[in-house]
């Protein structure tokens, strides 16, 4: 039987919901820890919690933290949310990316990293092998550790280009989804290097069908996009209402225009929300209501000005894609 893995265990995809598939809820990156960044840590379980409690007011029914152990989540806070506010949860397992690495391994992480001083000589220091049965443990026996199991793997590349040990990771990533059959989800630097990853990916035979590619819209190019889903892959759109990278007006077009190529079946939407000040309850940011709140009618407005039918592309973005998505492959 086909299922999707929360943090409450498997699920029927049918019951998954309306759902943002790439977002944080409760996280201190350690290296935003050291370059003291506060805006980037999201440090606070009741005021995250204020957010998705605002998302479910407004009928969301299911978050996809995108958090990876090297971007400090807190398991714990999150899964208290995910029972308080009855949201479903999908959790991540792997990696992000490498500039993230020079960071120190917090405590009370090494005894899953073992006792390496940062992650950038866990990485180095580690086989493919060693870091494909890390990241199969994260799914089959939780996430550092926790038994709280992750939903999908995870690895991520550099701006316009790709390191070794981020080639590394996304080798034993890849390897951990062939084992336990778990959808991927990638980081992009600024939307760049997906068709680099591709093929990174198909030489670990992977069907570019339980791939997500994240931060899409960070590279507003319709070509590029196109390009990317004739692969069979999802395309995320996880940075909307970030007006500072692109008006909204950008990210709808490039959404359109994968729609008139025939690939609504493969659009993600989110938001990325990973500052406090993006969040509403900590800095009186949109917050996680803003795109279920303001962004769906807005864009069913637009759609149907041009000739789409609004609605229903918004029901695939938000229900029918990441039910295929975030559903373990057979
Ligand atoms: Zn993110």
């Amino acid at each position: 039987m086909s299922f999707i893995r929360t943090f409450h265990g498997d699920i029927d995809p049918d019951e998954l919901g309306f759902t943002y598939s790439h977002e944080h809820i409760v996280c201190r990156p350690p290296y935003w820890v050291e370059k003291q960044v506060d805006d980037l840590l999201l440090d606070d379980k009741e005021k995250s919690q204020k957010d998705v409690m605002d998302f479910k007011k407004l009928g969301g029914q299911a978050i996809v933290d995108a958090t990876a152990i090297d971007y400090g989540r807190d398991v714990h806070a999150v899964k208290e949310i995910a029972n308080e506010t009855g949201i479903k949860i999908i959790g991540t397992a792997g990696f992000n990316k490498s500039f993230l690495w020079t960071a120190a391994i917090p405590e009370r992480l090494k005894k899953t990293t073992g006792n390496y001083d940062t992650f950038y000589e866990w990485i180095e220091d580690s086989s493919i092998n060693e870091l494909t049965d890390f990241v199969i443990k994260e799914i089959e026996e939780g996430l550092e550790g926790s038994g709280i199991p992750g939903g999908q793997v995870k690895f991520g590349t550099d701006y316009n280009r790709i390191t070794p040990l981020e080639e590394k990771t996304l080798r034993a990533v890849a390897r951990a989804h062939h084992e336990t059959k778990a959808p991927i989800h990638s980081h992009t630097e600024a939307g760049t290097m997906a068709l680099e990853q591709i093929e990174l990916l198909k030489s670990e035979d992977i069907n570019l069908e339980y791939m997500s590619f994240g931060h899409m819209d960070r590279n507003p190019d319709p070509f590029y996009h196109e390009k990317v889903a004739k692969t069979g892959a999802f395309l995320s759109f996880d940075g909307i209402s970030k007006i500072k990278y692109a008006p909204e007006s950008t990210r709808i077009h490039c959404i359109l225009e994968l729609v008139k190529k025939g690939f609504e079946d493969q659009i993600l939407v989110s938001g990325d929300t990973a500052r406090k000040s993006y969040y509403k309850h900590y800095d009186y940011g949109l917050g996680l209501e803003n795109i279920l709140g303001k962004w769906v009618p807005r864009f069913i407005e637009e759609a149907n000005q041009k000739g789409f039918d609004g609605e229903s592309l918004i029901e695939k973005f938000f229900i029918h894609n990441p039910k295929r998505c975030f559903t373990f492959k057979k």
